[in-house]
């Protein structure tokens, strides 16, 4: 096996996607085949503890197909997190990141190296020109969600730019090296300020089998997005509570004057809604408050966004150390920056 650091990565993170997997192969190798990459590539599908036929499928495409890697987590840790570990374990000079399902089309990978080398960018983001395949609830709810992205952060994000991007072996580095707990990777990508690209696609349909997002799982990157790249909700608490508390005071200065001017009874409609609203208002800023308190609290439990069960090129590596006559030329003629082991379990 090779230890000399690779051309490129793709990195696709995968759950039950058993039914996808072939007409993904099949569009994908044509494509990175045809790259004719000297220094080589490799596939990092990393197998978020599915529970079909995703993991056998892989171990047969494994050898039909030499470059791909399957790094299998133990349990099923989320969409971001497999992607963490996918980044964590990438040895390509550049990485690619890819949805399994087809939606992001593999053939503008070639394009996304091009605009890479021309510009000379760190991170080339895949954006979404035209996203009519997707419902008009996903839309509608992307677009608010990326409205409010892009005030929080003062458009430093690119808008309707999801998980479809080439990041250099610099930026993936920096990224792997982010401590924060549920990290939303395609907003980190753009606060860490290196330079970047972008080129335009058709987000297309899925390929086969299932989205693996509901609507729990929006809400859920949802806040993680916005108390990742941002503490202003917490300001807005702050306001909230202070203009409320300035709407309060006149309310009730105005109630004695009139109970005195007029000697008028004071309603019972007006208590119940001032009580109401401004227990919502209390609840809404605890359950800011509480975001970030979690948040905090996460990070303190230091505990492992994911862990790593296998790692096919870690075996292959292991099996030839059992056996190292036959390879110990190889290892020992390359000497090369980047060689050494990567860590199997990235606590993060
Ligand atoms: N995914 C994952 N772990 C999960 C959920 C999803 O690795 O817990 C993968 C999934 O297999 C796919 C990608 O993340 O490759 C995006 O998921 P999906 O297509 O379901 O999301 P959507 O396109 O609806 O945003
Ligand atoms: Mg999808």
């Amino acid at each position: 096996m090779d230890l000399s650091p690779l051309a490129l990565s793709v990195v696709v993170p995968m759950y039950n996607e058993e039914a996808v997997l072939p007409l993904l192969v099949a569009r994908l190798r044509p494509v990175l085949d045809g790259l004719d990459l000297a220094a080589g590539y490799e596939v990092v599908c990393v197998d978020d503890g599915s529970t079909d036929l995703t993991a056998a499928v892989l171990e047969r495409l494994r050898r039909e197909w030499p470059e791909v890697r399957v790094v299998r987590l133990r349990m099923n840790a989320g969409h971001q997190a497999a992607l963490s570990a996918g980044l964590a374990a990438a040895r390509g000079d550049r990485v690619v990141s890819i949805d399994a399902d087809l939606q992001d089309p593999p053939e503008v990978i070639p394009e996304m190296l091009a605009v890479a080398d021309e510009q000379d960018a760190d991170v080339v983001y895949g954006v979404r020109n035209d996203r009519s395949t997707d419902t008009w609830f996903k839309r509608t709810t992307a677009t608010a969600f990326y409205w409010v992205i892009g005030r929080l952060t003062q458009g430093s994000a690119r808008s309707q730019s999801g998980d479809f991007r080439l990041m250099s072996r610099a930026l993936v580095d920096a990224v792997n090296g982010l401590p924060e707990p549920g990290r939303v990777i395609r907003f980190a990508v753009p606060a860490l300020g290196f330079p970047s690209a972008a080129v335009e696609y058709r987000r297309e349909r899925r390929g086969a089998g299932k989205a693996k997002y509901g609507l729990f799982d929006m809400v859920h990157l949802s806040l993680d997005s916005i108390t990742g790249v941002s503490t202003a909700p917490l300001r807005v608490a702050t306001f909230v509570g202070f203009f409320g508390g300035m709407l309060a005071v006149v309310a009730g200065v105005t109630s004695v004057v009139a109970h005195l001017v007029d000697r008028t009874m004071p309603g019972w409609t007006s208590t119940v809604a001032i009580v109401s609203g401004f227990s919502a208002l209390q609840l809404l800023s605890l359950g800011i408050l509480g975001e970030y308190i979690g948040r905090t609290y996460q990070y303190l439990q230091n505990r492992p966004t994911y862990v790593v069960d296998r790692d096919s090129y870690l075996e292959g590596l292991e099996a030839e150390e059992a056996a190292p006559t036959a390879v110990a030329a190889t290892k020992t003629d390359e000497p090369t920056g980047r060689s050494q082991r990567p860590r199997t379990f990235l606590s993060s």
